[in-house]
């Protein structure tokens, strides 16, 4: 517990000094990117210098979608937590799921029956999913199977699963795997800090799972990665079951019960 809250206390600080610096390196690159536009009206296509403009343009951008990236990062988000059901936020999601992961890769979704309701933002559940199979996708650079998964865990179940840090408790569990190239185990003792990235410059920011990591301690929940060297990963996200109170359950009787006009 004590980790994991110095690791949110680290990612805040992190957050807060990355917006700072990522709103002034941005006014910056603006500049760049404005003066080489300027330049590049002076110069056509062949000239000696056009390339090499290009090139400053085309950088200064792409650093500019890095900053991008980490203002969105830093940003804090206004928070609307709402009784959500896991597996309509994932069906609605895979479509554009199909459509990053590639035609060399496969996506198959399966729901256990009747999961129960948890209590989340939906943008933020949004993110961790779809941030999850963008690594799966990175994972495979010769395709291969994701695999999306809810269930819901007794507290029971979840007092045998021996993760961790994990307060037994009825949870939904929702699990992302892939055929990728798994993690060593150096690899996966550093993927929830902020910045850690094994892929190439521009590829990666190492904020993705930092920020999943936010999010579901946010939402009061657990993340295991059980991964396996050139066999591939498993992300295991448990979210805590939504007990409605009783003025919910009342109301949702009521609504039930009452023929509607
Ligand atoms: P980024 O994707 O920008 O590198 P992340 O925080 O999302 O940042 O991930 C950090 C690192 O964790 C990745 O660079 C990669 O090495 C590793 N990683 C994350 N997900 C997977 C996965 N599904 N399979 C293998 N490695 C992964």
């Amino acid at each position: 517990l004590e980790a994991q809250f110095a690791q949110s206390q680290k990612m805040q600080a992190v957050g807060q000094l990355a917006g700072g610096v990522a709103h002034d390196f941005n006014n910056l690159l603006t500049a760049i990117i404005g003066f080489s536009d300027l330049l590049l009206l002076k110069h056509k296509p062949g000239d000696p210098s056009f390339n090499e403009l290009m090139q400053i343009k085309q950088n200064a951008n792409r650093a500019a979608g890095l900053t991008r990236q980490l203002l969105a990062f830093s940003r804090r988000q206004t928070l609307r937590p709402q009784v959500l059901e896991l597996p309509l936020i994932v069906d609605d999601l895979t479509v554009l799921l199909k459509r990053m992961i590639g035609e060399k890769n496969t996506l198959s979704v399966e729901h256990g029956r009747n999961i129960w309701p948890v209590r989340a933002d939906v943008v933020q559940l949004e993110q961790v999913i779809i941030n999850l199979v963008v690594n799966a996708r990175d994972a495979m650079p010769n395709g291969g199977a994701i695999a999306i998964r809810t269930a819901n865990v007794s507290a029971a179940e979840a007092a045998g699963m021996k993760f961790e840090g994990m307060v037994p408790a009825d949870y939904v569990l929702i699990d992302v795997e892939d055929t990728g190239t798994g993690m060593s185990q150096e690899v996966l003792e550093k993927i929830f800090e902020p910045f850690f990235t094994t892929k190439e410059l521009g590829k990666g920011t190492g904020l993705g799972l930092s920020t999943v990591y936010g999010i579901v301690k946010q939402t009061e929940g657990f993340i295991y990665p059980v991964s396996t060297l050139g066999v591939g990963t498993t992300f295991k996200i448990f979210l805590p079951r939504h007990v409605p109170s009783p003025e919910e359950a009342a109301a949702k009787a009521g609504a039930a019960a009452a023929p509607a006009k």
